[in-house]
């Protein structure tokens, strides 16, 4: 990848994908002056190879890591039937869903002076790309998305985990799998082990929704599983697909200077995505049933990994399915594209329970990414290991927090016992300790530290101003900046070099000076999410937030899955209530398909809704069947045409929706994060007033 325009042009269609109001066609930036001799091999014009302070963090880390243990090498290798010889695999849409080209640079150099080790090995472990038996019965394609699908023998058919992201790669799994073991039987279930979108969006590519519908192949899930699919990311998704940019290093290439794999899987495929709802739920702690003449025995596992998930025991098998729960990482806590802070002790519990339940007598576990253990001692050393690891980031943090430690000091004082840092699966390929601890502090005392100085803190363009002032202006902070940079002291550099960018966001001199810092701060890290965060921003700081128009790509099957609560509730969000000040209105939406019927009120410059009720004497009664306002939903047809044209019935005063949609406001995903870093804040995002696209659910 050498040019500037395809390095763009790598973005993964998914990112587009993820917009809540908003998707980016991104373009080339234009030609800057003045740009210094690139560094050879790095994509950046701007980029800086590791300094002497960042070699040394590297080569310290290498010393402490556990390079004696390479049961994970074997692990990883064993099994292999095929590989995917083609490294591309092609979206219907004619672009690339899949590359694994971008990766093969991880094989090139036992070690690269640019990427931590720990997660170097970690990458190369993840590029596996083939069909591997687990165990006679039992089978995985991984490498064909961040997550692996998995194959169980059933007694008509093959029972499917887990279908990866989008379409393609799962018709690419599946043929790989036929060529070689499925002897042409047919998918007879499929098990979704929990609500994110790794987990489910490809299901298309596997089943036809008529088989599902007839209860030929039934969908197993566990219970609410389709409100969490969508519930997760509406609300706050525009923010959440704008954090994406930065945690999983969308705008990065893959480099040794840039995007080295995510350490749950590579990336994240680019085809479509689809929803095919579950027709079994399970929703008791433990659930026995047949499954195409299997049994099988369910652990449900609520609020651990995702808000709702489920792990799998196969007692004739002795094989144990982890789902998330229990991957080769420290999993987030707290998940740095934003997300509600998760329950560690809960979490710890649930495999403490799968440890006593089933971990006694298995003989393989598995589960929906990295690769599967085999043997009852290392299935309990994981388990153990595992249980141990959330267990002891809940307790101690809390600990420390019962000593007055901060949610600004812990990620500083907390550390991982050195038993659990020796033991590869605990390591944060995915979570890290620092920015784990401070969600702990988050979930049980929030973002205050309890010094009133930070209660009511000034905004960062605000309070800046001032320490600039103070330092004695900016050519006093870049010479210290650059002093401690040269230094190697990164931390303390951001600390004065960010205030200057703060205060002054077009000085370009400053921000590349902090692009410098953050991109050594970002070498160094062993957490993929950190290290993108990092070099994400390091990139944004010199080049721009990358221009382009917006576009469509939304999922009907996901809108399908927003109930109108929901969509009520974000409209709510999406109304810029300082357009509403004065306003007022009682409206009734009653959708005749589904029986549903809801009050919808304006008052006090703010959008409620309340289901089950209508008002007696309301201003507005709108009634649509609930498969018609998917249109609207999607933007496939406006509100008004549907009421132009008798699909949807209007009683009373029509002006109220007028009115209502004047106050919406479309979400843009390229808002600014660091200072100075819109190029072009003309191009604006468009959304129909009565839009609501959850456009893709998060892959985690
Ligand atoms: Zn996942």
């Amino acid at each position: 990848m050498s040019t500037r325009r395809e390095f763009i042009q790598s973005v993964p269609a998914t990112s587009a994908a993820f917009a809540v109001a908003g998707n980016l066609i991104l373009e080339a930036n234009p030609a800057r002056a003045q740009e210094p001799t690139p560094l050879k091999g790095h994509f950046d014009p701007k980029g800086k190879a590791p300094s002497k302070f960042t070699l040394d963090v590297l080569t310290q880390a290498k010393a402490t890591l556990p390079f004696a243990d390479t049961r994970d090498l074997e692990e990883q290798k064993k099994g292999l039937i095929a590989p995917m010889k083609d490294l591309k695999i092609m979206a219907d849409a004619g672009h690339v869903a899949w590359d694994m080209e971008r990766f093969q640079f991880l094989d090139s150099q036992d070690e690269f002076e640019s990427i931590h080790p720990s997660l170097h090995r970690q990458s190369k472990l993840n590029n596996n790309y083939g069909l591997y038996e687990v165990i006679p019965g039992i089978y995985q394609v991984r490498g064909f998305d961040l997550s692996d699908i998995s194959f169980v023998r059933g007694k008509t058919g093959w029972i499917v985990f887990d279908p990866l992201v989008t379409k393609e790669v799962v018709r690419a799994a599946w043929k790989l799998f036929q060529d070689h073991v499925g002897n042409g039987l047919p998918v007879s279930a499929v098990i979704y082990s929990h609500t994110h979108g790794d987990h489910w969006g490809g299901v298309r590519g596997i089943v036809d929704e008529a088989d599902v519908r007839s209860g030929k192949v039934p969908i197993i899930a566990p219970v609410d599983f389709m409100n969490f699919t969508v519930s997760e990311n509406v609300y706050a998704g525009n923010a959440m697909n704008r954090r994406l940019f930065f945690q999983y290093g969308l705008l990065l290439p893959a480099s040794p200077y840039g995007y080295a794999g995510q350490g749950l899987g590579q990336a994240i495929s680019a085809g479509a995505t689809g929803l095919i709802a579950p027709t079994r739920y399970v929703e008791k702690d433990i659930e026995e049933f047949e499954v195409d003449g299997v049994r099988m025995i369910f652990q449900y596992t609520p609020n651990t990994e995702a808000p709702r998930e489920m792990n799998t025991y196969i007692p004739g098998m002795k094989a144990l399915w982890m789902a998330e729960n229990v991957t080769s990482t420290l999993h987030n806590i707290y998940t740095l594209r934003g997300a509600q802070v998760r329950d560690p002790l809960g979490w710890s519990k649930y495999i403490n329970e799968a440890l006593y339940r089933f971990g006694q007598e298995a003989e393989v576990m598995f589960a929906s990414h990295h690769w599967p253990r085999w043997g009852n001692d290392r299935i309990q050393e994981v388990l153990r290991g595992q249980r141990d690891l959330y267990a002891h980031m809940n307790n101690q943090v809390l600990h420390l927090a019962n000593q007055g430690v901060t949610i600004n000091e812990i990620h500083n004082v907390y550390e991982v016992p050195r038993s659990l840092q020796n033991k590869w699966f605990c390591r944060g390929y995915h979570g890290s300790p620092q920015h784990n601890s401070r969600g702990v502090v988050q979930r049980y005392l929030g973002f205050w530290d309890c010094n009133p100085a930070t209660l009511i803190p000034l905004s960062p363009k605000d309070s800046a101003p001032l320490y600039v002032e103070m330092m004695g202006g900016s050519e006093k902070i870049m010479a210290r900046g650059r002093q401690l940079h040269d230094e190697g002291r990164y931390l303390h550099a951001q600390e004065i070099v960010n205030k200057l960018v703060q205060a002054e966001p077009q000085n370009q001199a400053a921000k590349d000076l902090l692009a410098d810092i953050f991109e050594q701060l970002g070498y160094q890290q062993e957490t993929p999410s950190l290290r993108n965060s990092y070099l994400a921003a390091a990139y944004e700081l010199r080049t721009g937030i990358p221009q382009g128009e917006t576009v469509d790509a939304s999922s009907p099957d996901v809108v399908r899955a927003m109930s109108t609560e929901l969509f009520l509730n974000f409209l709510g969000i999406r109304m810029d209530s300082r357009k509403a000040e004065g306003m007022r209105f009682t409206m009734n939406l009653i959708t005749p398909d589904n029986g549903e019927k809801f009050i919808v009120e304006l008052e006090n410059a703010t959008l409620t809704n309340i289901k089950g009720f209508l008002a007696e004497k309301p201003d507005l009664t709108l009634t649509i069947n609930r498969s018609d306002l998917e249109q609207t939903m999607i933007r496939a047809k406006t509100l008004e045409a549907q009421i132009a044209d008798g699909t949807a019935k209007v009683q009373g005063d029509a002006s109220v929706l007028q009115k209502l949609a004047a106050t919406m406001v479309d979400f843009d995903p390229r808002f600014e994060i660091m200072p100075g870093t819109m190029l072009r804040p003309d191009v604006v995002a468009h959304a129909d007033p009565y839009e609501a696209v959850p456009r893709q659910t998060i892959a985690e």
